[in-house]
């Protein structure tokens, strides 16, 4: 393990936190008032500062020192974050603290101490182990997708075959692999579009890994990023694209923690906004739709490279040597943007919180599997969010956001649809 902050190196962080309350808020000059002005889903539900970045620091500090122990309810509580890391952003913007790899550690610590996580997690770590994917569905079913019409929006017409020789890999994703297969095949058929040449990795594609980081199983994590860099090798895969901004997010920023990455790694917005920039792909059919647009957390805020720093915390928190920090500010927000904007008869409104002030929808952190009615409360807050832009349509770059939004859309009588940005642009084509 080359990076990893364990709970104990993070007492800085735990220790210069002042209960300023910041990290429940969008910061003030970015709101447009009360209604959507929060930007923690377990502090909107809850209302206690527990459940809080800064509740989880308190925590996290109290259970090193003693003064705390676990106890089932406490667990639950920790496992109830979604690891947006809204919190972490909204600190940055005043402090240089590590609020989210400090939630991150209290995980692992909560896994090591024998408390944690909650069974449907350590249920999916198995399944991963055995099957390579979350869901334990059979590795050969892996590519599926490729063979099978979607049964959700997205992917009609052929789907070109796979180079075997590109060094240029798509990699769907678990989620894309087998619930939402429409924007694995859309995302083939735009890469193709665009000239693409791509790789395939077939049943020798396994999940990225970020469940268990993100669930605090470090070990596993571990192993499950040294198979897929070693696959990366022997496959000779140089470029990795993927339509999911967790997969995405899991290489940028959690991959460089545990080994050197040495793949160039793009999220498919990035690419479909170089194509149409290079005059490589053209969207020549209309889609009259007015959309909003949802910023997953890992393509947006916790897309920044991962540095990795060691050093001193001196007086005032200077850090020697000087720390890159990842503050959210320079993730990939303008690429589906860019995206959207081209599609002829699409009109785009931005919601109160957006980029790195986006609200999570919800299903992060393994909360989508260990507290599934959190995951969908959370989204239909998103949802009342979109509906109030007058969209008719939330559009996301990610599996695991259109899953929970289209999950949580049956609790209400809503006039809203939910598409993947690989849905629209493959209509345009
Ligand atoms: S914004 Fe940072 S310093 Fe302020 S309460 Fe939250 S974690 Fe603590
Ligand atoms: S990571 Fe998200 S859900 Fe967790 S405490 Fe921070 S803002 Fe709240």
């Amino acid at each position: 393990m080359t990076a990893m902050n364990r709970l104990e190196d993070l007492r800085y962080t735990m220790e210069s936190c002042n209960h300023c309350g910041q990290c429940k808020w969008v910061a003030g000059p970015r709101t447009t008032g009360w209604r959507f002005a929060e930007i923690c889903p377990i502090h909107m539900r809850h209302h206690f500062d527990a459940y809080s970045g800064q509740g989880l620091l308190n925590i996290a500090r109290e259970l090193l020192d003693g003064e705390l122990s676990y106890e089932p309810g406490l667990v639950d509580l920790i496992y109830s974050c979604t690891m947006c890391g809204a919190c972490d952003t909204a600190c940055k913007s005043i402090r240089d603290m590590e609020v989210l790899d400090t939630i991150a550690a209290l995980r692992a610590h909560c896994v090591d101490a024998g408390h944690g996580p909650p069974a449907p997690l350590t249920r999916a770590a198995d399944a991963i182990a055995t099957h390579g994917n979350v869901f334990g569905r059979p590795r050969a079913e892996r590519d599926g997708w490729r063979h099978t019409p979607a049964r959700e929006e997205g992917g009609s017409g052929p789907i070109p075959e796979p180079s075997s020789s590109s060094e240029i890999a798509y990699f769907a994703g678990c989620a894309a692999c087998y619930l939402q297969t429409g924007i694995a095949r859309d995302s083939a058929r735009i890469l193709a579009a665009g000239g693409w040449d791509v790789q395939i990795l077939g049943s020798d594609e396994e999940c990225c890994g970020r469940l268990l980081w993100q669930t605090g199983q470090w070990q596993a994590a571990e192993q499950q990023i040294e198979r897929n860099l070693a696959i990366f090798r022997r496959r000779g895969i140089k470029t990795l694209v993927t339509s999911c901004a967790e997969c995405f997010g899991a290489f940028r920023g959690i991959y460089p923690r545990f080994a050197a990455v040495e793949v160039e790694v793009l999220h498919i917005s990035e690419v479909i906004a170089r194509m149409l920039r290079e005059g490589a792909l053209r969207f020549d059919r209309e889609v009259d739709l007015h959309v909003t647009y949802h910023d997953p957390c890992l393509l947006g805020r916790q897309s920044e490279p991962y540095v990795p720093w060691q050093g001193e915390i001196k007086s005032f928190g200077l850090h020697e040597p000087p720390k890159t920090w990842r503050r959210g500010h320079d993730g990939v927000y303008d690429a589906p943007r860019e995206v959207l904007r081209a599609i002829p008869g699409v009109t785009v409104t931005e919601m109160a919180r957006h980029e790195e002030n986006a609200l999570c929808c919800g299903a992060g952190g393994g909360v989508a599997a260990a507290n599934p009615v959190l995951a969908r409360w959370t989204a239909n807050e998103r949802l009342d969010e979109a509906e109030a832009t007058g969209a008719a349509a939330i559009v996301s770059c990610c599996p695991q956001c259109r899953g929970n939004f289209t999950a949580a859309l049956p609790r209400r009588d809503r006039a809203l649809d939910v598409f993947d940005l690989t849905n629209l642009a493959a209509r345009a084509l």
